[in-house]
């Protein structure tokens, strides 16, 4: 999980955004807003959320992935506070990202916990069951908000070991603590082994890649350009030598950047210390570590 670089939306979405959050705010009961923001939410206009979409599409890290799995297609817009349980959050910009149908509607779905009182340790699980409703005591939640915080600084990678699971960084009975282990365990990221295999091929896909990045690099011939593109890429070499091998390495540094689990990536470049190979390629291309 990465942060996410946030972008702006038009005056005319923020408008039809507001528009619709007043619809709630204007109401006093609690219950009776948690029920207008699922009405409001189902019946959305696809039009006005059309571009929504395609602006949380332009932030989802690498390609159009979900960015709590890394794995699939991202397809629904997630609140990262339930509107169940914070229906003033439900048509905030701030309060939206995108994810996979899985993560969305079988891993998080409407459970939260917050620190309780604010600023503590304590944890209260305030998920609801279904058709029951009741305001939180307060919005401190322990899930990671992508949209603000910077997951690496809560969660690790194991590679060393190659076991592929996230590790909370922080000792336990820290805020930080619950917050990393929360997350883990509300999306499942180190149950579910499909995910754990697909990060431990992305791994091996994002090493061989540096390894022809470096090659195509310290190559000085048409040949060593050759063998440092895959089965699917070519060379001309009817073209300049050095526009060729720009245009070589740019490719490479493009597949690296858009494939998926980028965590996977960003964590290789994090531990290279202790990682001797991805260490030794980056001593000979220095420039990767600000991709
Ligand atoms: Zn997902």
């Amino acid at each position: 999980m990465l942060k996410l670089n946030s972008k702006n939306l038009t005056r005319i979405s923020s408008e039809h955004l507001a528009a619709k959050q007043k619809l709630i705010d204007d109401l006093s009961v609690f219950e009776e807003k948690a029920r207008k923001a699922k009405s409001l939410w189902d019946g959305k206009s696809s039009v006005a959320f059309d571009e929504i979409k395609s602006l949380l599409k332009k932030m989802c890290v690498s390609v159009e992935i979900c960015v709590y799995c890394e794995n699939n297609e991202a397809t629904d817009i997630e609140h990262i506070y339930p509107k169940k349980l914070y229906p003033k959050k439900t048509f905030i910009w701030k309060n939206y990202i995108l994810v996979c149908g899985k993560c969305n509607s079988h891993h998080k779905k409407d459970k939260f916990k917050i620190f309780k009182p604010k600023n503590s340790v304590n944890v209260e699980d305030v998920t609801l069951p279904p058709k029951t409703y009741r305001k939180p005591a307060n919005d401190d939640a322990l899930f990671l908000n992508q949209r603000k915080n910077d997951p690496m600084e809560f969660l690790e990678l194991d590679l060393l070991n190659r076991t592929f699971i996230f590790i909370e960084k922080f000792p336990a009975g820290t805020r930080e603590y619950e917050r990393a282990k929360y997350t883990i365990e509300l999306l499942g990221l180190n149950k579910r082994g499909a995910l754990k295999k697909a990060r431990e091929s992305a791994a091996l896909f994002f090493i061989s890649r540096l390894e022809k990045y470096v090659n195509a690099k310290n190559s000085n011939n048409f040949q060593g350009l050759k063998d440092a593109v895959d089965d699917f890429g070519s060379v001309d070499e009817t073209s300049n030598f050095n526009q060729e091998k720009t245009r070589i390495l740019k490719s490479i540094k493009k597949t690296i950047l858009e494939n998926q689990h980028p965590t996977v990536w960003k964590e290789m470049l994090r531990q290279r210390g202790i990682l001797l190979k991805t260490n030794r390629l980056l001593d000979d291309a220095p420039e990767v570590l600000t991709w």
